[in-house]
């Protein structure tokens, strides 16, 4: 019998025993209760802020039936449901109290199609499995920066990172997803099939069913020249930074950072703890082109310290693993930016100048290039003309420093307020009200309210920056 501790949505009690014994029975996968030895590591989830909450069960599922089977025990018996794919949604909408929660990381199926040039992933995928398992083939899917992010979170937001320019955001890459949805059907959409679900995915997130397989386009990509550049804090530095985007072309992606300098040998002692300017770039362009594209970031300032090599594609997503392990304290705020007046950029240097901890930063994401080939109302996804997604990371490790730290991230991040678009990238907000989400869908939320209402009219998937139904 497995022990568990769900209660419905209304906060009445949960199903009997009998029907999560008939579930667990049911299950190619794991059911985990509290009384489990293996709870707790099963209810761990990456940002520690949540490390409080207590689901009432979690299914860990194997496959697409164990998915149907838990959407509809959740829908059957009312209770609140986290689907959870890599975890790392900083919001914790990945976990829940008293809820199920649904955990796809033991579906790791992944298969290179060479001959069409896709890649098929299950949704418990991590960006670092996707790297190792299509570097072989001299393929990659543009992704995100941190290896152990899932997929599935981060492509359904949108998905941004070093290939971003080049190859657009990761939901530009899906061909075509499988889904299980609110009514425990299984559907497969693309372009052709469920054309405004697929629309809908591209960049509305998890309110419209659980993804159990993404087949993407895949780039050819084996190597690039990557790495950190630190620099002294000055306003030309980012200037320069600009002008070298847009002269570069878009086999450059270089992020920027407003940080604090880590203790990393390669940067002088004396700056370990100030304030810096840094850019994260990546070349994926020629090989012979190596010299100019780091002459070009070393002219961009006073360099204080740097780490640029060419290495294969997958190492450029685990520079940030080890600043940024399971465990750490995090809260974020994000926007976007057309363009960034002298009075924004000293706002930047100013709270810039103040980051509380080296793994935390604020950092501007280019999302022009590709992006820019597909309009607003092409995809969920809205910001087809931004030039810069802008993330106000909080990440630090003591709980005790928690006040200090969301202080600086929402000081700052008022502070640039001014400046920026209604919305900003729904994957980097720690903080997501209803209005919130509107603005940052703007003209495309009430598509996505429709696509809602028509695929989960009862709001079952609310555990995210959620779309209301109508
Ligand atoms: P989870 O917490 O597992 O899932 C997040 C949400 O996605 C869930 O609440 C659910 O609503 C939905 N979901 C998850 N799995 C499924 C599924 N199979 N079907 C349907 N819905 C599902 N973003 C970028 O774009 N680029 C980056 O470089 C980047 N770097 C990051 C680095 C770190 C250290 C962290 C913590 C986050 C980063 N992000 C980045 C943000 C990231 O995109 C989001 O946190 C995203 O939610 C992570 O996806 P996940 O599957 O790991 O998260």
């Amino acid at each position: 019998m497995i022990e568990h501790a769900l209660r419905r949505r209304d906060g009445g009690a949960g199903p009997g025993a009998d029907a999560v014994g008939s579930l667990a029975a049911r299950l190619r996968g794991a059911a985990v209760g509290p009384a489990d030895p293996a709870y707790d590591g099963a209810r761990t989830i990456y940002n520690a802020m949540h490390a409080g909450r207590r689901p009432g069960l979690i299914v860990q599922a194997a496959d697409v039936a164990d998915v149907i089977a838990a959407v509809t025990f959740a829908r059957d018996h009312d209770l609140a449901l986290a689907v959870r794919g890599g975890s790392h949604n900083v919001t914790g909408f990945s976990t829940c109290d008293d809820g199920l929660v649904l955990d796809l990381k033991r579906m790791k199926g992944i298969r290179v199609d060479t001959a069409r040039g896709t890649v098929r992933a299950e949704g418990g995928v991590t960006w670092g499995d996707m790297d190792h398992a299509t570097h072989p083939f001299g393929f990659a899917v543009p992704g995100g920066v941190v290896s152990t992010t899932g997929i599935a979170g981060l492509t359904l937001g949108g998905g941004m990172g070093h290939l971003t320019r080049r190859g657009g955001l990761s939901c530009d890459n899906l061909v075509s997803a499988d889904m299980v949805l609110a009514d425990g059907r299984f559907v497969t959409c693309d372009a052709e099939h469920e054309p405004e679900l697929f629309w809908a995915i591209r960049g509305g997130g998890g309110n419209f069913g659980v993804v159990t397989a993404f087949e993407y386009r895949a780039q050819q990509v084996s190597s690039v020249l990557g790495g950190p550049v630190f620099y002294r804090p000055d306003p030309a530095v980012f200037r320069a930074w600009e002008a070298l985007l847009a002269d570069a072309g878009t086999d450059l992606q270089a992020l920027f950072a407003f940080t604090m300098a880590p203790a990393a040998p390669f940067l002088p002692e004396a700056w370990h703890g100030k304030a810096v300017m840094a850019v994260v770039a990546c070349w994926s362009g020629a090989e012979s082109e190596d010299a100019r594209i780091a002459a070009a970031l070393g002219g961009l300032g006073e360099v204080i310290g740097q780490a640029l090599w060419r290495m294969p594609y997958p190492q450029i997503n685990t520079l940030f693993d080890g600043a940024l392990p399971y465990g750490m304290q995090h809260y974020w705020r994000a926007n976007v930016v057309h363009d960034v007046p002298d009075a924004a950029l000293a706002a930047h240097i100013e709270h810039g100048a103040r980051t509380p901890h080296p793994a935390s930063g604020t950092f501007l994401f280019p999302i022009d290039g590709a992006c820019h080939r597909l309009r607003p109302g092409d995809t969920a996804f809205p910001h087809r003309t931004a030039r810069y997604s802008v993330i106000f990371s909080g990440s630090w490790p003591d709980p005790a420093d928690n006040d200090a730290n969301t202080a600086w991230v929402k000081a700052y991040e008022t502070a640039l307020r001014p400046y920026s678009e209604a919305g900003g990238y729904i994957n980097f907000m720690s903080d997501a009200d209803d209005m919130r989400v509107r603005a940052n869908y703007g003209a495309n939320h009430a598509r996505l309210r429709a696509a809602k209402t028509k695929y989960d009219p009862h709001n079952l998937f609310r555990l995210n920056q959620n779309i209301l139904p109508a």
